[in-house]
Formats: C-alpha cells, sequence, structure tokens
C-alpha cells in the first residue's frame, strides 16, 4: 500500500538528501579554502608595492623643505594610511595562515613574571605611556607560545592605550590559581558597550564608526588576538563599561612539570 511505498521511498530520498547536502559541504569547503588561500595571496603579493609606495612617501616627506604645508599634510596622510593598510595586510596574512592550520604553536614553560615585565617595557618606549604592573610574587609558570602571546600582550596593551585618554591608567595584572595563569589588561577608558561586547572579536568589527575612525586600526586586532590565545590552548574574555573602563583576561594552562 501507499504507506509502505513511502517508508520504501523515504530511506532512498533521506540517503538523496544526504549525498547532496554532503555534496553542498564538499563543495563550500572548497570554496571557503579558495577563498582563504585568495586573501592570503593577495595579501602577499600587495605587500611589495605597497611598501614601495610607503618609502617613496616616506623620503618626500623626510626632504620635505620643497613641500607647501599643504603638500606636506597631504604626503604625510597618504604614508599614515599606506602604513595602516601595510598593518592590515599582515593581520590578514597572520589570519589566513589561523584559517589554513598553518601557524603551529610552541607550547613550552615560560616565566610569565618575566615576560609581562618584558612586554610593558616594551611597549612604555614606543608608545611612551606609562603601564602600571602588578604581579604575584608566586612564579607563574604557564605552558604556552611565549612570541604569540607577546603579540596578543602587545595588541591588548596598544588597544588599552588606544582607548583611553592620555592620563587614564593602563594596568596589567599577573596572577594565578590552582589551575591556571590570568593576564588582565585594565585600562580606564571609552569602555565597550554590551551590546558590542559579544561581537568585538569578529573581524573586522569596531564599535562606533564615527568615534574609531579617528583611531588608527583594522578592527582584525582582537579576532587576531582571540585565535592565537585559543592556538595556545588558552582564553580570552573581557569585561567592560561604557565609559568606565574595559578589561581583557587571557587565562591559560599552567606548566605542568613532568613527574620524575
Ligand atoms: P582596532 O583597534 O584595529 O579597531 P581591534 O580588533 O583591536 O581593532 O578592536 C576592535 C574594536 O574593539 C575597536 O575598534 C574598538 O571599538 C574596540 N576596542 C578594542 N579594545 C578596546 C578597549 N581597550 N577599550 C575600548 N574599546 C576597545
Amino acid at each position: 500500500n501507499g504507506a509502505t511505498l513511502e517508508l520504501r521511498q523515504a530511506p532512498d530520498e533521506i540517503l538523496g538528501l544526504a549525498r547532496s547536502f554532503n555534496e553542498m559541504l564538499f563543495r563550500l569547503s572548497g570554496a571557503w579554502e579558495q577563498q582563504r588561500q585568495f586573501v592570503g595571496n593577495v595579501s602577499h603579493e600587495l605587500r611589495t608595492p605597497l611598501s614601495v609606495i610607503v618609502g617613496y612617501l616616506q623620503s618626500l616627506l623626510r626632504r620635505g623643505d620643497n613641500l607647501s604645508p599643504h603638500q606636506q599634510q597631504a604626503v604625510s596622510t597618504a604614508a599614515a594610511e599606506a602604513e595602516r593598510m601595510t598593518r592590515m595586510l599582515q593581520d590578514l596574512l597572520d589570519l589566513a595562515r589561523v584559517d589554513s592550520g598553518s601557524l603551529s604553536f610552541r607550547q613550552t614553560p615560560v616565566m610569565l613574571n618575566t615576560l609581562v615585565v618584558e612586554v610593558v617595557q616594551m611597549t612604555q618606549t614606543v608608545t611612551q605611556r606609562s603601564i602600571k604592573v602588578i604581579a604575584t610574587n608566586d612564579d607563574v609558570i604557564a605552558s604556552t607560545d611565549q612570541d604569540r602571546l607577546q603579540q596578543v600582550l602587545i595588541n591588548l596593551l596598544d588597544n588599552a592605550i588606544k582607548y583611553s585618554t592620555d592620563d587614564a591608567n593602563v594596568e596589567l595584572i599577573l596572577e594565578k590559581t590552582s589551575e591556571v595563569a590570568l593576564i588582565h589588561v585594565r585600562d580606564q577608558g571609552v569602555g565597550i558597550p554590551l551590546a558590542h561586547q559579544k561581537r568585538i572579536f569578529e573581524r573586522f568589527y569596531r564599535v562606533d564608526e564615527a568615534m574609531t575612525r579617528s583611531r588608527d586600526g583594522t578592527g582584525l586586532g582582537l579576532a587576531i588576538a582571540k585565535s592565537l590565545t585559543e592556538g595556545m590552548h588558552g582564553r580570552l574574555s573581557l569585561r567592560s563599561r561604557p565609559g568606565e573602563g574595559s578589561e581583557f583576561t587571557i587565562t591559560l594552562p599552567l606548566w605542568q612539570s613532568p613527574v620524575s
């Protein structure tokens, strides 16, 4: 009867559906892979011409006495934008590597007490802003990739400085529990409204175009910071209140020394 026919047909239909679904998935992942490669290749190819442009603009600026104030202004804006594009390309390359899984992480024991002080000193030198370090007296040894952790921390500190006024405090706090190491980057800056907090780690997401446009940035930094932290088996989280400030927290596994 009809019901049996239905039943006899159903598995075939479902099988058919499953087959088309799988094929669709296969094509989609192929398309995604192609797109990733495309972004990676384009970023790579654009870097060389861009560095030539930056070089020429900078040399024009260095011999600036032949330029009218208006020309000087134009050239310096062009140079700043070209440099921003260079950073964006570097970020896109990093993300392409994250996506392809070709980024490898070297998990080694890292003494965070030393690392945080080094990173803060570097950032202070570059930004000319003082950053307060509050670290536990205990040794905090995490299992992590030292270079990538530095990259993430520099990024968070740069943001903390960028999104707060010159006289506001920026703090880096290091602590540990019995299981994890915690590094907090705390600022008293503009803060991030709750509605944006979930999306802040998405690529190219920036809170308020009008407010952030003037501040140098690509909207890629936090996306990279999150991928890198997770690549090191850590977590990156955020607590923030608009008008009061933000606190980004990196949680890392402690190094378990092998039992001898
Ligand atoms: P970028 O800083 O290049 O715009 P990010 O990915 O680093 O990109 O940050 C994304 C957005 O998150 C920023 O545009 C800004 O709106 C917001 N943001 C990041 N860090 C902070 C912070 N410490 N305080 C306030 N807003 C922040």
